[in-house]
């Protein structure tokens, strides 16, 4: 600025305001905020009546009463609780017979739920996976893969014949899909099951060693029977007489003897060791050689194979029997991103509560303050804190979705129930994962501590970014699935019901952004959820139209293949962007639709944070298109500062609304109270 031109009082201020600051460093250095930091947690809660009761009652799933009695279950039994110190030996033991008791003395029936009401069944994941991540993820090999592909790959003569066994644990089982050389890329399997006519058996073998099946849940110690995935091959089936390959299908092959638990003959298993996490659980390798069949050991929902061996499928080509078998096993994905949310909050109530607890510095002459009033603890737990309301009530609505799915089998639902799974599973586990670590941190030394919990969880939790589908892989499902609506759209078909939002927002898409609104910065305006899912959803639409301009360009160069990969970050973009659309938008449904007032406005607040936030870290974005002008950019950076802070008020209320017994939790730092005491005579005081 011109000195001619200077306000003599402003630089008054200016310089006054400088030795402020200076004589602060000067004068105390453990006193880094200003003296007001105490005071504002009181004035942010005044404005705020957040019931944990009520809350509570919301969010409450219909399930509560079936893991009241998991956990109160296990509370009973101290011999079924994990120590922080075990061996890998010793953990997967304990996993087994918690999963036996939990069937056998508690009386829970997991396969029932996942039969007859799949969304019990999640509900009875999430808190046994709150007990043991391990114990979590061996029920879901046991139940939902092993169990799940009988039931659902399979007719009536095996729901006859194994389904007891299944659910009352006589029938512990794997679900032996992955390959040493193939994971992701499942139509690349190379186990081979040839039809024998004259024995009328099929013949599992594994042709060379990278079709050894790996990683398999449940094979190295417990399973006795397999559910393997082999390509069918039909001798003289196929042109000019040779072997016809009619892809990927599943066969019950038994592994180990029912009585003596030996290895039955042609079937080699080796233990995959230890892991970075889930150690409760026992992943093997399994080799097959020759091993015979019976013919109705196919599951042949989707293609059979008759006494003389003739190939029959109500559906046409090899690719849609393959998309008809793996869409089978979606229900996974469901769990999985259900119980990362889960997870999320065992982690983020510890990290809350012990924040809460923790002081450090304080204004000169005055009390120590609690680490949660640093703006910079806030920044990085209260958008934390929010995106785990957000993913709670998504999740929920991806189980319901899931429910009305499996109830109605409309073809809509069901693709939009496949692209959310995946993109919720994805989204979810990877946020998950990141997550752990910054609470890990967010607790500093104590957080190191093996018993206050956040290593377990981490390491626990990791692989749920890969198994059931590597993340990247499913993101790109979305993007694909995406970029088919698009299509549809402009040829006039309809969308499913998740997806509807695009024929909106990208005909405004099509036209400019709005100068005017562009600059409007007042707080009313930046929360109200018009103004946040238009710019969710204008953002997926602008990806979305500029990713599929980019892929006609180039696969006229480059094929489709490596267009696809010339625009993968692009298209990975776009999937997330669509998820955050779905997230929000499932958000601001709760918000509106809970009926105590009081509640109504704390939700509004957390998902107000979460829309803004989320528009903030990707502000770049938004300036690139001038769909957000500078001022306005400002508006929602300060804003999104306010918000945290006063989240902040009202943190405690939010993780206790979680309702996580001390069973779940089990950190001393992060026990509702007495937290010091419980830490201190956990090491001996
Ligand atoms: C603890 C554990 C338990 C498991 N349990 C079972 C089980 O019970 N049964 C079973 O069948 N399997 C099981 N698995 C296997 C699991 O499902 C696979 O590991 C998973 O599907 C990923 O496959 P992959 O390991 O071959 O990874 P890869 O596909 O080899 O991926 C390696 C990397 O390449 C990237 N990548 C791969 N393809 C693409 C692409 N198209 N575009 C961009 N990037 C790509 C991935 O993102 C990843 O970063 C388990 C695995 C573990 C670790």
């Amino acid at each position: 600025m011109d000195d001619s031109r200077r306000n003599p009082s402003s630089d008054d201020e200016v310089a006054l305001r400088r030795i402020q600051r200076l004589s602060l460093h000067l004068y105390s250095p453990s006193a880094p905020l200003s003296g007001e930091l105490s005071l504002l947690p009181c004035r942010a809660k005044r404005n705020l009546l957040a019931s944990v009761e009520s809350l509570s009652e919301y969010m409450r799933g219909p399930h509560r009463e079936i893991q009241s009695r998991i956990f109160e279950f296990f509370q009973s039994r101290p011999d079924l609780q994990t120590p922080v110190e075990i061996s890998m030996a010793e953990h997967r033991q304990l996993c087994m017979r918690q999963m036996t008791a939990l069937v056998r003395d508690a009386g829970i029936r997991p396969f029932r739920y996942l039969v007859e009401n799949p969304s019990a069944y999640f509900a009875v994941a999430e808190a046994v996976g709150g007990v043991d991540i391990s114990l979590g993820i061996k029920m879901g090999v046991q139940f939902s893969l092993w169990g799940g592909s009988v039931i659902n790959l399979g007719t009536k003569k095996h729901r006859d014949k194994y389904f007891d066994g299944i659910d009352n644990l006589d029938y512990p089982g794997c679900f032996a899909m992955t390959e040493l050389h193939h994971g992701s890329n499942v139509q690349a399997l190379q186990t081979t099951a040839t039809f024998d006519p004259i024995t009328d058996e099929f013949v599992i073998n594994t042709p060379n060693d990278g079709a050894i099946k790996w990683w398999i849940g449940n094979a190295a110690v417990h399973g006795k029977f397999a559910s393997v995935f082999a390509r069918l091959i039909l001798p003289l089936q196929g042109k000019g007489g040779k072997s016809a390959d009619m892809g990927i299908h599943a066969f019950i092959v038994p592994i180990r003897d029912l009585e003596t638990h030996a290895l039955l003959p042609g079937v080699e298993i080796h233990d995959c060791g230890h892991k970075v996490g889930l150690n409760g659980v026992d992943n093997g390798a399994l080799r097959f050689s020759q091993v015979r069949v019976p013919r109705d050991n196919l599951l042949n929902r989707f293609g059979d194979v008759s006494r003389d061996g003739k190939y029959t499928s109500s559906l046409p080509t090899v690719n849609k029997r393959f998309a008809a078998t793996l869409g089978e096993l979606v229900g996974g994905r469901v769990g999985l991103a259900y119980s990362s949310v889960g997870v999320l909050k065992i982690a983020v109530t510890i990290t809350v509560r012990y924040s809460l607890l923790r002081q450090q510095f304080g204004p000169p002459r005055k009390p120590e303050v609690s680490v949660l009033d640093y703006q910079s603890q806030q920044h990085r737990l209260m958008p934390m804190l929010a995106s785990t309301y957000a993913f709670h009530f998504a999740t929920q609505y991806l189980v319901d979705k899931y429910c009305e799915m499996k109830k109605t089998n409309d073809d809509q639902v069901v693709g939009d129930v496949h692209a959310l799974s995946a993109g919720l599973k994805s989204y979810v586990t990877s946020y998950t994962a990141r997550s752990i670590s910054t609470c890990r941190e967010s607790c500093g030394g104590h957080g190191y501590a093996a018993v206050n919990r956040f290593g377990i969880l981490r390491n626990d939790h990791d692989i749920f970014q890969t198994f059931e589908g590597d993340n990247t892989v499913l993101l790109q499902q979305v993007a694909g699935d995406l970029l088919k609506r698009y299509q549809e759209k402009f040829k006039g078909g309809t969308l499913t019901v998740t997806w509807n939002y695009l024929r909106e927002s990208m005909s405004s898409y099509l036209s400019q952004p709005n100068p005017v609104t562009a600059r409007w910065e007042g707080e009313d305006h930046l929360r109200d959820p018009k103004f946040q899912l238009d710019a969710f959803r204008h953002r997926t639409s602008r990806l979305l139209q500029s990713v599929a301009a980019r892929l006609q360009k180039h696969t006229k160069t480059l094929g489709s293949f490596g267009a696809w990969n010339r625009c993968l970050n692009h298209l990975l973009t776009l999937a997330e962007s669509h998820i955050e659309s779905v997230v929000l938008a499932k958000f601001i449904d709760a918000v509106q639709n809970c009926p105590d007032a009081n509640t109504r406005e704390v939700l509004k607040l957390v998902c107000d944070l979460y829309a803004l936030d989320r528009i903030w870290k990707d502000i770049g974005t938004y300036r690139n298109v001038d769909y957000v002008a500078p001022n306005k950019a400002k508006a929602i950076h300060k804003l999104t500062d306010y918000l945290s802070f006063q989240v902040r008020g009202v943190a405690r209320e939010l993780v206790d609304a979680f309702d996580l017994p001390d069973l779940v939790i089990r950190a001393p730092i992060g026990m509702a109270s007495e937290a010091y005491e419980q830490y201190t005579q956990n090491v001996g005081f």
